[in-house]
């Protein structure tokens, strides 16, 4: 039987209606930029396989480092046992994010790192004599991941309505998104800000902690905020003794082009999480990494005051083989120094665009960009995102809109022709808009 008769037999796949949605593509192999397909078709995999892509794939050093670790220790238990991959991957970590964010829990993914996160805000702050801090803000339009405690505080994005009974309660501050020739940005954060005195003058005494994903929301359209943003509101919440939670499982490993946006934005914030791009897009296997204050609030001779948490293949060995080798592949590869040339090529190609009347709120991050094609029907559900994408896929882009939002986010070895391939499609695939 062919892989998409077991598939369609079988299957059930994320985030899709099966009803209606086209039988998935079988894809048999991928090398840098490009996923080969069964049926001979080749992509371009211009949004690194749902953005955790670095470096493009099957890279030969990663996949070395996997098969060397699997021949030597392929999983142990990590409560009582350590390993070198994972000790040192704490280390290299450590060293590459803003300084005072010490502590490394090792989990699965991006939905753990946050769940992770958030009890860890409860604990510290019960640990501490002050369990009436029980609330947390977010973001409207964020995503935190599909758990329950992820989508809680991803409330605010347009995904999670069916599932509001398993769900906390969270406050919801405006995102201040921002483009370019963006006139209103100011008073966008001036408006944020003034919602979030108002919450810390009502609840300041109850709130734990507010997440965020800094300088862009993923699956809200890639929805950017600038850097001041986020140094008012570290500066108000430090005031206000209040845990700032990064989430940068999307924005981490160069995809803002520093390193992390938290670097990018010269913010430190209590706890961050990081997933996606840690094995550079290779095996599942995300990070929560704690400030030591945070740390030492669980220190105690009472197991109580431990955090209760942990996976069967917490910190697996071939994960941490595989992120070690992607920052190894950060220093051969001057991955950084690159960069900024993504984000001028993204450039390049969005002026191509640009005066197209249905093209709007241009924006670009390092190596992410985005636009909004004017329609009526604006947001997740956009009936122009399946069009658009089937399109694309005809064209052999995997390109996926997020509704009414077409982005790009590419691998890091994305080269210049490809990306100006990419925006001539796109092009094409705006005429009688
Ligand atoms: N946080 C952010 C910002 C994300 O973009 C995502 C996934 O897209 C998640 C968390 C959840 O990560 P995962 O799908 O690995 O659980």
């Amino acid at each position: 039987m062919t892989t998409t008769n077991l598939d369609r037999q079988h299957v059930w796949h994320p985030f899709t209606q099966a009803q209606t949605a086209p039988d998935p593509i079988p894809i048999t192999s991928a090398k840098g930029i490009r996923l080969y397909a069964e049926d001979g078709r080749e992509f371009l995999d211009l949004i690194s396989s749902w953005w955790v892509n670095l470096h493009g794939h099957a890279h030969p050093t990663i996949a070395a480092a996997i098969a060397k670790q699997a021949h030597t220790l392929e999983q142990v238990i990590f409560a009582g046992f350590t390993h070198q991959p994972a000790a040192q991957l704490a280390h290299e970590l450590v060293q590459r994010l803003p300084a005072g964010l010490t502590r490394v829990f090792f989990s699965d993914d991006g939905s753990t790192a946050v769940e992770v996160a958030l009890k860890m805000a409860l604990q510290y702050w019960r640990n501490q004599g002050e369990a009436q801090r029980t609330r947390f803000l977010a973001f409207e339009g964020g995503y935190h991941g599909d758990t329950v405690g992820a989508m809680s505080v991803g409330r605010g994005s347009d995904f999670f309505s069916t599932y509001g009974s398993l769900l906390f309660e969270v406050g919801l501050l405006p995102y201040p998104q921002t483009w370019d020739g963006d006139a209103d940005v100011v008073s966008k954060e001036q408006a944020a800000l003034a919602v979030l005195d108002t919450y810390l003058a009502q609840h300041g005494e109850t709130l734990a902690g507010v997440i965020i994903e800094p300088l862009v929301q993923g699956a809200a359209g890639m929805r950017m905020c600038r850097p001041e943003f986020l140094q008012q509101l570290a500066a108000k919440l430090r005031a206000a003794g209040i845990l700032l939670i990064f989430d940068e499982v999307m924005t981490g490993f160069g995809r803002t082009g520093a390193m992390f946006a938290a670097i990018k934005a010269q913010v430190m914030p209590d706890l961050i999480c990081l997933s996606k791009g840690l094995t550079a897009g290779f095996l599942p296997m995300s990070v929560t990494v704690a400030s030591e204050a945070i740390y030492a609030a669980f220190l105690g001779e009472n197991f109580d005051r431990a955090l209760i948490h942990g996976h069967s293949f917490t910190a697996n060995p071939l994960g941490c083989a595989a992120a070690l080798a992607s920052l190894q592949v950060f220093e051969d590869e001057q991955t950084l120094a690159k960069l900024p040339q993504i984000e001028a090529w993204h450039r390049q190609g969005l002026a191509q665009l640009a005066g197209h009347p249905a093209v709007q709120h241009v924006r670009v991050t390092g190596t992410i960009a985005a636009f909004d094609v004017v329609t009526t029907d604006a947001g997740y559900t956009s009936a122009v995102g399946a069009k658009l994408k089937a399109f694309f896929h005809e064209r052999g882009l995997l390109l996926r809109p997020l509704g009414n939002v077409i982005y790009l986010l590419p691998p890091y070895c994305v080269t210049q022709d490809e990306l100006a391939l990419a925006y001539q499609t796109i092009g094409e695939a705006l005429i009688g808009y």
